[in-house]
């Protein structure tokens, strides 16, 4: 039995995580967990899998049937991130945005393993995330379909035989889309995703392309790949879901049904693979996949993500703070959709130089950033 400490339980991510744990009972063990906004839903959800222990968003007057130890906001966060039971434990992190970063960082100081589905982790401070698990001997577990592809693909191979990581991408909502004809999107053309259903953010983050700049640096970090060594291709079946290339040129991949489940219970359960009851993958049904260059002259996030892993640093936090801003502005239809990689180019473009960096340095880094181009484009 595995006991799950798990944050963000009322999100995407969250509420798959618990279907997985609803097809496995006598496997997880939801002991914590960390509620949304939808306090209607949080409430059925805790009555559901009895966790210990409920971080709520803030304080708030509630009835249960039974006395969970109740915490709120922020700091309750990290105490479920750090919380521990005598079973085996796993902190899912499916939190969305900056605020998935502390609640990473405590669960790896109180040495529990992390499954994490919030990229913000890696992306702001990978080069701190990733020296700390490993100093602690904490694993981090991918949730994505294109890590948790690599991650497979990579298992039991010697790190030196790897020449290249393939990051698969589906081309999100405007795939089919020139430039010209992105000029006047709205945020509807933008939701409707043509392969995977997911939150708000991260559908724009992938009709824009940036959510593969996210994976490529998260790559980079989890695996210890050079970005120059990671690449992106179109894929628009999402049934490869990522591919490595060894050095005497062999290319394993992992293929299944695009469903974050797959991802979800791999992470749970590594390293067995479960019984999953969702859509077998039926490669006659798919009958073909293809692949095609992606631009990064057409997606210019892509382009952007690359130029913020090379330079190292802040870049990558000021790259996902100019982004996160940006995104939020674009959902209440404050800017345009293009506006978007314009206000992050005009970001990563300024001077961010900086030794000896602390999440301190970056959690600043990013608030300072999103709260002046909130301000500034919010008000026009
Ligand atoms: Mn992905």
């Amino acid at each position: 039995m595995k006991d799950l400490y798990l944050l963000g339980s009322t999100g995407s991510i969250g509420s798959q995580t618990l279907d997985i744990v609803r097809a496995n009972k006598d496997k997880f063990n939801i002991k914590a967990m960390s509620m949304g906004r939808d306090l209607k839903k949080s409430l059925s959800l805790i009555e559901e899998f009895k966790p210990e222990l409920v971080c709520f968003r803030e304080r708030c007057d509630v009835s249960l049937s039974y006395s969970p130890k109740i915490v709120y906001g922020d700091e309750g966060l990290l105490e479920v991130a750090s919380y521990k039971t005598k079973n085996q434990g796993l902190v899912v992190n499916a939190l969305v945005g900056h605020a998935g970063l502390k609640p990473t960082i405590e669960a790896i100081k109180a040495g529990n393993d992390v499954a994490l589905a919030n990229k913000e982790t890696l992306v702001m401070a990978g080069f701190i995330v990733m020296p700390l698990a490993r100093k602690m001997g904490v694993h981090i577990f991918p949730i994505d379909s294109e890590h948790s592809a690599i991650w497979q693909c990579i298992r039991g191979e010697k790190h030196e035989d790897i020449k290249s990581l393939i990051i698969t991408a589906s081309g999100g909502s405007f795939r089919d889309k020139s430039r010209e004809e992105l000029l006047n999107v709205t945020l509807e053309d933008a939701l409707n995703h043509p392969n995977w259903s997911m939150g708000k953010k991260i559908t724009i983050d992938s009709a824009t392309m940036m959510n593969k700049g996210f994976e490529v640096i998260e790559a980079h970090y989890l695996f210890d790949i050079a970005p120059e060594n990671i690449k992106t291709i179109l894929h628009r079946q999402s049934v490869v879901h990522s591919l490595v290339e060894f050095n005497d040129l062999s290319v394993k991949a992992v293929l299944a049904s695009p469903d974050m489940r797959m991802p979800i219970l791999y992470a749970l359960s590594y390293p067995d693979h479960l019984n999953y009851a969702g859509k077998p993958l039926v490669l006659e049904d798919v009958f073909k996949l293809t692949f095609e260059p992606l631009s990064h002259e057409r997606y210019k996030c892509l382009e952007y993500a690359y130029m913020a892993i090379k330079k190292g640093g802040l870049y990558p936090c000021v790259l996902n703070a100019a982004n996160e801003a940006a995104v939020m502005l674009f959902i209440s239809g404050k800017i345009k959709f293009l506006d978007i990689e314009r206000i992050i180019y005009s970001e990563i473009s300024k001077n961010y130089d900086k030794d000896n960096i602390t999440i301190d340095d970056i959690i600043n880094c990013d608030k300072e950033i999103q709260e002046r181009i909130t301000k500034e484009w919010g008000n026009r």
